[in-house]
C-alpha cells in the first residue's frame, strides 16, 4: 500500500484570515480561500498555541492530549500521537517531514514536542525534521528558513506528508496589535512563503504527474490590541483551506472541527 496523494499542511500561527484578505496584503491566501474547500472553524478554549496546535496536529481534544497551556505540564502526548506518526503507522513506507520554529511543536529538547521525533524512522530515512528557534531568533528570519527548507525538501524528495509552520504574524500581532502596520507586513511575508510552497508543489505536479493536497489552518485569532487566550469570537476564529493540485479540491464536511482535520488528512493519503 502506498499513499495516492501527497499532503502539505501549512500552519500559520495567529492568522486572522478575513482581516488579512481584506487588507489586500494576502493575495495567495485570498486566491486559495476562493478556490479550495473552505470552512470557518471555532477553536476550543483556551485560545492558546500549545493546546490548539496539539488538537489540530493530533486529532484529539484536550480531554485526551492534556495540553492546556504553553508549558505542556502533565501532557498526555503519549496517548495523542501526531498526524505524521499516525500516517507512518498506516503506511509503513510513508515519508514524512516537519519544519517549525516554535520549539514545543518540534524540538526534542523542548517541552512536548507535539511532533514526535521518531529517531528510528529518521535513521531509516522515513522521517526528517527541521528545527529552528523563533522565540530566540525572531520569526521574521526563522519563518523564511523554515519555508525555504520545506521548498528544498519538496523539490528534492517530495515527502508524502509534511507539516510546515510560520509564526511571524502571531509575533507581530502580540507586539503591535492586529489593526494596521506590522501585523499585515508579517502576513504579506508569510503569504509570499505560501506562494513559494505552492509553486514548488505545482512544479512537481507538472513534472511528475503527482496529486497534492495543500491544507492551511491557524490555531487562534487575536484581539485588536494584540493578544489571545480568551473566549471572544475574534480569538476563537480559525479556518481550514484544502486545495487540490492535480486533483479536485476535497469535499470535507462543512463546519469541520479542529480535531477532525487529522482524520480527513489521513483519509486523503
Ligand atoms: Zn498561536
Amino acid at each position: 500500500m502506498v499513499p495516492q496523494t501527497k499532503i502539505l499542511l501549512i500552519g500559520i500561527d495567529g492568522l486572522m484570515l478575513q482581516r488579512a484578505i481584506d487588507s489586500g496584503r494576502a493575495k495567495t491566501l485570498a486566491r486559495l480561500r476562493n478556490d479550495s474547500f473552505f470552512s470557518d472553524m471555532v477553536v476550543d478554549l483556551p485560545t492558546v498555541s500549545g493546546p490548539s496546535w496539539t488538537t489540530l496536529l493530533t486529532g484529539t481534544t484536550q480531554e485526551v492530549h492534556g495540553v492546556v497551556d504553553n508549558d505542556f505540564r502533565d501532557h498526555r502526548l503519549d496517548s495523542a500521537p501526531d498526524l505524521l506518526s499516525l500516517a507512518g503507522g498506516k503506511f509503513p513506507e510513508l515519508k514524512t517531514f516537519a519544519a517549525a520554529g516554535w520549539p514545543p511543536l518540534i524540538d526534542p529538547s523542548d517541552v512536548g514536542p507535539v511532533i514526535a521525533t521518531r529517531i528510528s524512522d529518521q535513521d531509516a530515512g522515513r522521517h526528517s525534521i527541521f528545527v529552528r528557534d523563533g522565540e530566540t531568533n525572531g520569526y521574521e528570519t526563522v519563518d523564511v528558513e523554515v519555508a525555504h527548507e520545506t521548498v528544498k525538501t519538496i523539490h528534492e524528495s517530495g515527502p508524502d506528508l509534511s507539516f510546515v509552520y510560520c509564526c511571524g504574524a502571531d509575533e507581530a500581532g502580540h507586539q503591535h496589535g492586529t489593526i494596521e502596520g506590522k501585523y499585515f507586513e508579517a502576513i504579506e511575508r508569510i503569504d509570499r512563503l505560501v506562494e513559494m510552497l505552492r509553486q514548488a508543489i505545482l512544479n512537481r505536479c507538472e513534472k511528475l504527474n503527482e496529486k497534492w493536497l495543500i491544507v492551511i489552518t491557524t490555531d487562534h485569532g487575536h484581539r485588536d490590541e494584540g493578544g489571545h487566550g480568551g473566549d471572544s469570537s475574534q480569538e476563537r476564529a480559525s479556518f481550514v483551506i484544502a486545495h487540490g493540485v492535480g486533483m479536485p479540491h476535497p469535499s470535507w464536511r462543512a463546519n469541520i472541527k479542529p480535531h477532525e482535520i487529522v482524520g480527513e488528512i489521513l483519509a486523503t493519503l
